[in-house]
């Protein structure tokens, strides 16, 4: 994607905290990063549309889908042997 106007608050860049939303999401940033991350999502307004658009989204798919760990690649196997399978008897 590309960013107009790409500022530096905090120390990071825009794109530096787009990179980092995920991990910042998933909570595996250290502590001194997420702030950084959280000062910069302050003071810029497009990094804090964009961001709480993404924390949004993956907070809603988590709660629709379950803990991601519930979806095992036995699970995956499944559904595809079930396509596979379509119109077999
Ligand atoms: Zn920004």
């Amino acid at each position: 994607m590309t960013i107009e106007n790409e500022k530096v608050i905090a120390g990071l860049s825009c794109s530096d905290v787009l990179a980092r939303l995920s991990d910042y999401v998933d909570g595996d940033l250290p502590a001194e990063e997420r702030g950084r991350v959280e000062d910069h999502l302050r003071a810029c307004e497009g990094c804090a549309r964009f961001g709480g658009e993404f924390a949004a989204t993956v907070r809603g798919l988590r709660t629709h889908l379950g803990a991601p760990a519930s979806v095992s690649g036995e699970l995956k196997d499944r559904l595809r042997r079930a396509l596979d399978d379509d119109g077999a008897p």
